[in-house]
């Protein structure tokens, strides 16, 4: 009988950072500074309401502060801009997350390169994407953040090991390869034009799913003792890669739901303290 994967436990991993959060948040709140996410909806999609409010309990659950803006679905990118602009200069707040998707006729790009830099502890802006890929930004994404957390957490080898991440996206594909290769891993960007990719898994040491289709990447493609981290997260509590038959081929594996999201979430409340310790270093110098 094949050996049992590993299960890659993002909800402990996620735990053990909130946990270590709890302090930070206090000894800030002794200098009088709470740190604090502003959370920016635009629209009336019932899953990025879901998310954002998501996002405002973990902050309370580890005492920081949140504060969302919900503005309506008409909102032009001027309007989107000004509310940027607004907590950008507001020093209360030390973060700002931009909940994608926003409406068609927003151009979100523009929208995210408004997040100042300080402030972008989601990693969605340019500045942010180009610092982390040379390997010295402060706040990288999010979700590619969080698998590499996950990746140290159980001391998943990098150095040399061919990974294949599946999805090119700004957020998620792009930025993991970028922190991937720093980290001395050979990395091959699949994205839809791809042609072989079948052929490419099957040499895959380590596999990152950020496709967004369920079910997408096969048992049969996987090559036996893979590293599988699923980024995916679709309608029904589905990832990317179709798991039971993903299971029986790899070597460590991460669960939907369980896996990447909820250390999504801590990543994005550590950047905040961060962010917050910061000004807080800077209050102390002035
Ligand atoms: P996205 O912007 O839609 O990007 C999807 C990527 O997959 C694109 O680069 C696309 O290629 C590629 N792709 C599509 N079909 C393909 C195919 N047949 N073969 C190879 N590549 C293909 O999605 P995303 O925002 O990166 O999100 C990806 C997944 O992660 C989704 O399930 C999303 O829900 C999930 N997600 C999870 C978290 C979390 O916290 N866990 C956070 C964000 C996103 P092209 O570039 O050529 O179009």
């Amino acid at each position: 009988m094949a050996v049992e994967p590993l299960v890659l436990d993002g909800k402990l991993v996620a735990s053990e950072i909130k946990e270590s959060l709890k302090s930070r948040v206090a000894a800030l709140k002794e200098k009088g500074i709470t740190p604090c996410l502003a959370t920016v909806l635009v629209g009336d999609d019932p899953s990025s309401a879901t998310y954002v409010k998501m996002k405002g309990n973990a902050c309370a659950k580890i005492g920081m502060e949140s504060r969302r803006i919900h503005l309506p679905k008409e909102t032009t990118t001027e309007e989107l801009l000004d509310v940027i602009g607004e907590l950008n200069d507001d020093s209360s707040v030390h973060g700002i997350l931009l909940q994608h998707p926003v409406p068609h006729h927003i151009d979100e790009r523009a929208a995210f390169e408004a997040i100042s830099i300080e402030k972008d502890v989601d990693g969605v802006t340019s500045l942010g994407f180009g610092q982390n890929s040379l390997g010295f930004g402060e706040y990288p994404s999010c979700t590619p953040a969080a698998i590499m957390s996950i990746i140290d957490y159980y001391g998943v080898s990098l150095e040399g090991k061919h990974a294949v991440v599946v999805g090119r996206s700004p957020i998620l594909g792009k930025p993991v390869s970028m922190m991937l290769l720093n980290r001395n891993a050979t990395v091959t960007t699949c994205h839809s034009y791809t042609e072989n990719l079948p052929d490419l898994l099957a040499t895959a040491d380590i596999v990152v799913a950020a496709v967004g289709k369920p079910n997408f990447i096969q048992g049969e493609w996987v090559k036996e003792g893979a590293v599988i981290l699923d980024a995916g997260y679709n309608k029904g509590n589905v990832g990317d890669i179709d798991y039971d038959a993903c299971y029986e081929k790899a070597s460590a594996i991460t669960p939907v739901p369980g896996g990447v999201g909820p250390v999504t979430i801590s990543m994005l409340l550590k950047q905040t303290v961060e962010s917050a310790e910061k000004d807080a270093r800077i209050l102390q110098n002035s």
